[in-house]
């Protein structure tokens, strides 16, 4: 039987199409695969680079010949993944000279150059300046995949030069599937503890990658929820007491902080949900009853302000806004909608 992408989950209409466009050698120069973080973006490009070079007519990639076995290895000279520089915020354009600077020579073995471009929405402007000159004018073997999360940031030349391919979100079956099959700790919550697995893909919303991040770090994951739980506490209780001292308790990291926010906006999201809704899933809470003592607060008006006041902490903190600064505004922003 035929297969293609075999380590890609999901997304068959995307590989059916890809799969056919390599066969039938009218696989374009560039593509820009967006979808969230976790969602399986850098496999699919691995795979894809794999099954340009791979030789086996039924399995696309076959992951079995030399080619296949270099290349998803990571040992290709013809592969190259370029990632921005881990203390810079930006995509910087030196990147984009670098690529350049060998763009011009010849593949070593294999017939195609591929060059994988991670976080491609962190290309500043003369990055992506640079970048279009390379897209405009690329040699015949260069095949270039940016990988994102968000287009928005992209210029519409680079995009009509490289078409955008979304990648799916996964239905909760799959990603489930997939960590029974490659998380022991997964396999594990299914026998002992159903319900913390289930929490697991709730929170995950359908990437791979977050779902297993959230099973391989249960600990940190329970101390989160631990942290929403306490200031859901402080923020019902008479007056709100007690808020304040958990400014302290919130992570000073930005992702950390962004990721504790996240957790916070479903949490308020399934308070508001469920008293319009009681049957909805929640996203936060383990089970619906245990969101009861909140919801009997928290007047749905209020929840609403609350996630929308997470938001607007979340686009700050986007725009790089001090963690300090985001923690003790989110406390009083809290504590204000709960007065009024
Ligand atoms: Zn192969």
């Amino acid at each position: 039987m035929e297969s293609f992408f075999p380590a890609v989950i999901g997304n068959e209409k995307l590989r059916r199409r890809l799969a056919t466009e390599i066969r039938e050698g009218r696989f374009p120069h560039a593509y820009i695969l967006a979808g969230k973080d976790g969602s399986g973006k850098m496999t699919f490009a691995m795979q894809i680079a794999a099954a340009l070079a791979c030789k086996n007519p039924d399995v696309l990639p076959c992951g079995e010949c030399d080619s296949c076995k270099k290349i998803l290895g990571g040992f290709s000279p013809d592969v190259l993944v370029i990632r921005k520089e881990d203390d810079k915020k930006e995509f910087s354009v030196n990147l984009i000279r670098e690529i350049k600077s060998g763009l011009y020579i010849a593949p070593n073995e294999l017939e195609k150059r591929v060059y994988i471009i991670e976080h491609a929405e962190l290309m500043n402007a003369s990055a992506q300046n640079a970048f279009l000159k390379m897209l405009e004018e690329p040699p015949h073997y260069a095949v270039f995949l940016l990988l994102c999360s968000n287009t928005a940031s992209l210029l519409d030349t680079i995009k009509s030069r490289a078409p955008v391919l979304y990648t799916e979100v996964l239905p909760q079956s799959d990603v489930r599937a997939y960590l029974l099959e490659h998380s022991p700790r997964a396999r594990e919550m299914a026998a002992t503890d159903p319900s913390r697995l289930t929490s697991v893909l709730l929170s995950a919303g359908g990437s791979i990658g977050n779902a297993m991040f959230l099973c391989e770090d249960a600990e940190k994951y329970d101390a989160e929820k631990n942290l929403v739980y306490a200031l859901l506490d402080a923020l019902t209780a008479p007056a709100a007491a007690g808020i304040g001292m958990l400014c302290d308790a919130l992570p000073t990291a930005s992702d950390a902080l962004c990721e504790l926010l996240d957790m916070l906006k479903r949490a308020f999201r399934d308070i508001a949900v469920l008293q319009k809704a009681p049957t909805c899933a929640p996203l936060f809470f383990e089970r619906a009853d245990r969101a009861e003592t909140y919801t009997m607060k928290i007047t749905v008006a209020r929840a609403i302000a609350l996630v929308e006041a997470v938001d607007r902490l979340l686009a700050d903190l986007r725009l790089n806004m001090d963690t300090r600064l985001a923690a003790v505004s989110l406390i009083g922003d809290m504590r204000t909608i709960m007065m009024n």
